[in-house]
């Protein structure tokens, strides 16, 4: 459940993360995740533990009514823990992606999505680009000879 930026709640989302993952839910239970805090908001990381509770809790009630507190609340912070992508930032990723030397290949959040599902595409696409990158160099013993006498100058 996503909350818009020009709502008044402390909440940004809510998810319902044993309806997401059967492991987490267990005799009955339901585990509830709250996240606070938008882009630039630095001031909710300094508030401490149980006021953010009370905040998820108050912004829950409003918006499905469960007042039930809650068997048990685990506050995590995470400052600056997704990237924000600006304006243009295909084209850049695009760029960084086409100008990388054979056998180089770079992965994660920061390029084509923040999602888990993403990070992992980006993590395959790399390691096969430097499996066949390293393969290639294998079958060619010019290119293995450049590149070592490469390795050799930079070290
Ligand atoms: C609070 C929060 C909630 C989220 N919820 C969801 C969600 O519900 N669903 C979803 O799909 N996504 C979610 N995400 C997004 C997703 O978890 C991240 O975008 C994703 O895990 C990023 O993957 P990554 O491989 O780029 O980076 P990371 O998972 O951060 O992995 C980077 C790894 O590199 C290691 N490392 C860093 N520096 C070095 C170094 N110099 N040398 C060696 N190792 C190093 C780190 O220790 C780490 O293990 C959430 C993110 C946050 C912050």
């Amino acid at each position: 459940m996503l909350v818009a930026a020009d709502e008044p709640m402390a909440v940004k989302a809510f998810t319902h993360s044993s309806n997401k993952w059967a492991h987490l839910a267990h005799g009955g239970l339901v585990r509830l995740r709250a996240s606070l805090g938008r882009f630039g908001e630095a001031a909710t990381l300094q508030v401490d533990d149980a006021e953010l509770v009370a905040r998820a809790r108050a912004d829950l009630q409003t918006l499905t009514g469960i007042t039930a507190a809650p068997v048990a609340a685990h506050v995590q912070r995470w400052g600056g823990g997704l990237p924000q992508y600006g304006v243009g930032h295909l084209d850049r990723v695009r760029g960084i992606e086409e100008g990388l030397p054979p056998g180089v290949a770079v992965a994660g959040s920061a390029l084509h999505g923040v999602g888990v599902p993403a990070c992992i595409a980006t993590g395959r696409a790399a390691a096969e680009r430097v499996a066949t990158a390293g393969h290639s160099r294998a079958k060619d013993p010019l290119a293995r000879s450049t590149s070592n006498a490469e390795l050799g100058r930079s070290s």
